[in-house]
């Protein structure tokens, strides 16, 4: 089994490439999720000071009913939360998590329910981008039936790392609908979404600039410097007021940026996402090399990975986590590493259940390797 880790660790670059640069590493994961309750989360806004929020249940592609039914009760919660708190805060719906692979009248009674509760306390639904997979049938469900029946009570993301945005852009300003762009957080083909970033960020600034000047308040979600300048200098020439579009930036990254934009007299919007469900939500965020590690008994830090291997019997699968220990420099010192924690006949199947674990269970399966690692 340490074998097997070690090749798999061996293969997997993005763990070599977590870079440990000014201690960042070392903050715990609650740097980037507000917790795992509603509690936690209307907590959270309360230290936002003056920046507004959108909350974001954490949680996406749910396979039973039940499941999604559990999400749209926890987003009604959420908004009764924030309206009795009067936060200045809306809320980011994933469509999969309302139900989407299951079924769709089932997805689209969940998110309406949402969007007709936000709109009776005069806030905001945005529904957030998934995979390429669900662009057209997000698109469609959003213009044919959310936004019709709801108008801006609801808008849409656009990523301008697909290579249909800017069609998309234009509908939407045709449409009047309020769009978030991003640049996208996904693993896409080369068919659909650009491969070199540079025309990934081209597109950015092309899709924001056509927002900016005709857009209905658009949404400039990036932590980019040199776009954010960009969208100043561009509103400044054009004199479109700052009212007319807002920042918007995700929970625990570049929090000096958000605050100054604030001063500045922009409107800035936090994305603030909370719930059980933050291990692949992390996951994504690893791509820019700032792995979430935890400080454990021993007193080291640890950033937490999984892995499935073939289990000694044929055909089996088994799925546990691995904790890699940092030292000074940029590459892993050590690892740990759970017996297998769950089975299955794939590897994914195997490792659903370790997805699936909360924050409290990773951290108490991290100090039992601690422990044991010292006897
Ligand atoms: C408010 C908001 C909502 C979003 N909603 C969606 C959505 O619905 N669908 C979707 O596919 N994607 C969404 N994203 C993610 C987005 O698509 C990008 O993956 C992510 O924002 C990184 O791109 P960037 O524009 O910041 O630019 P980049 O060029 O990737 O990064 C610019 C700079 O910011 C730093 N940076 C960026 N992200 C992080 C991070 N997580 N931690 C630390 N530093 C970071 C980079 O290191 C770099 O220095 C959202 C992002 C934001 C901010």
């Amino acid at each position: 089994m340490l074998r097997a880790a070690f090749l798999w660790l061996s293969e997997q670059p993005r763990i070599f490439r977590f870079v440990r640069k000014n201690r960042v590493a070392r903050k715990l994961a609650s740097r980037f999720v507000a917790g795992e309750t509603v509690d936690e989360a209307i907590t959270t806004l309360r230290d936002l000071n003056a920046l507004s929020a959108s909350l974001d249940l954490l949680g996406e592609s749910v396979l039973h009913a039940e499941e999604a039914q559990r999400a749209c009760k926890t987003y009604l919660d959420v908004l009764e939360r924030i309206h009795r708190a009067k936060a200045n805060a809306n809320v980011s719906v994933k469509l999969t998590q309302m139900g989407l692979d299951i079924d769709e009248q089932l997805c689209l009674g969940n998110t309406r329910s949402i969007i007709r509760k936000a709109k009776q306390y005069d806030s905001f639904v945005r529904i957030d981008m998934e995979q390429s997979s669900y662009t057209a049938r997000t698109l469609q469900l959003f213009t044919d039936v959310f936004y019709p029946e709801f108008g801006n009570a609801v808008g849409v993301v656009l990523q301008s790392y697909l290579r249909r945005t800017g069609a998309d852009v234009d509908a939407m300003i045709g449409l009047g609908a309020r769009v978030r762009l991003c640049k996208g957080a996904y693993k896409e083909p080369e068919d659909v979404a650009f491969p070199d970033k540079r025309d990934v960020d081209a597109n950015y600034i092309a899709c924001m600039e056509r927002l900016l000047q005709d857009g209905n308040y658009p949404g400039i979600a990036t932590h980019d410097v040199a776009i954010i300048d960009h969208a100043k200098a561009f509103t400044k020439q054009r004199r479109i007021p700052a009212e007319r579009f807002e920042f918007q930036m995700l929970y625990g990254v570049r929090r000096d940026l958000q605050y100054r934009l604030r001063r500045e007299g922009y409107n800035m919007r936090v994305y603030v996402p909370f719930g059980t469900h933050w291990y692949p939500y992390l996951m994504r965020q690893q791509v820019h090399g700032r792995p979430p590690a935890f400080g454990a008994a021993d007193g080291q830090a640890y950033s937490v990975a999984t892995f499935a291997d073939d289990a000694a019997e044929a055909g089996r699968y088994g799925a546990a986590l691995l904790f890699v220990r940092w030292g000074e420099g940029e590459r892993p010192v050590g690892h740990l590493e759970t017996d297998y924690l769950a089975f299955g006949s794939t590897p994914n199947e195997a490792l659903a259940p370790v997805l699936a674990l909360t924050l409290e269970q990773v951290k108490a399966h991290l100090d039992e390797c601690v422990s044991r690692a010292a006897h």
